[in-house]
């Protein structure tokens, strides 16, 4: 079984390191811990090692998740692909949501938005390098997708977010850049709390955090191998 303190140590270790190389204090990079195919138990044992923010793609197993913990202090993100007949449970359940990509599903999240809770956080998920992937918003459409989605009252626009292909490390510059430039155009996104570069995971978030990430996304690394892929397909 792994060992889930030691590997979060370990990974949190990475990130002071890769920050220190960058000359970046080690509390600017968040660490979300992604707890897709991973049961409740184990999402506790990484809360009492000191976790408290975890990601997860398959809304239904993420809902049954998060009820099962309800009574804990747990930060839940989405990051997983949503379609637009999930987003009343995401509003719900969810602090925050990474893989928005288009207007419809900001403002179902914005409109879905329970009274009583805070605006649900958002990033916009961006596709920074890859042609074949329908999930992301085409860079050059980011800026009139922000505009649009700083119009919603419920929901508060917080960051960009993007899984390059493997290796393909430019990429965390590029979004690095596309977030500079939305912050020169769009005053309004300051207010926003515009703050967030969601890249990064176990196998890069060195490179990721050389290039200004503020919050890695980590599976393997804290958890072990997950299943394999075809069952988790079958998990959404
Ligand atoms: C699964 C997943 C991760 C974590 O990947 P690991 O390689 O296990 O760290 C991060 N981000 C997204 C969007 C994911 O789907």
């Amino acid at each position: 079984m792994t060992d889930i303190p030691f590997q979060l140590e370990a990974v949190r270790n990475r990130i002071t390191a890769a920050c220190r190389l960058s000359g970046r204090p080690p509390e600017s990079v968040r660490l979300l811990a992604v707890s897709k195919t991973r049961t409740a138990a184990e999402v506790e044992r990484a809360m009492a090692a000191g976790q408290l923010a975890f990601g997860e793609n398959y809304v239904q197993e993420a809902v049954d998740k998060i009820r099962t913990l309800s009574h804990l202090p747990l930060e839940w993100h989405l990051i997983g692909p949503l379609q637009s007949n999930k987003t009343a449970e995401v509003a719900a359940h969810f602090a925050w949501v990474h893989s928005v990509d288009r207007l419809k599903i900001a403002r179902r999240l914005s409109e879905q938005r329970p009274a009583g809770l805070p605006p649900l956080n958002i990033c916009l998920q961006v596709n920074i390098d890859d042609e074949d992937s329908k999930s992301g918003c085409a860079p050059e459409d980011v800026e009139a997708l922000a505009r649009a989605v700083l119009s919603l009252p419920n929901v508060r626009l917080r960051g960009l977010m993007t899984i390059p292909r493997p290796g393909n490390t430019p990429a965390f510059a590029a979004l690095s850049a596309l977030r500079d430039r939305l912050l020169a155009n769009i005053p309004a996104l300051a207010a926003s709390g515009f703050d967030t570069l969601s890249m990064g995971m176990s196998d890069d978030l060195e490179p990721a955090i050389a290039a200004g990430s503020t919050l890695v996304r980590v599976g393997t690394a804290i958890f072990g191998e997950r299943a394999t892929r075809k069952q988790e397909t079958q998990a959404t």
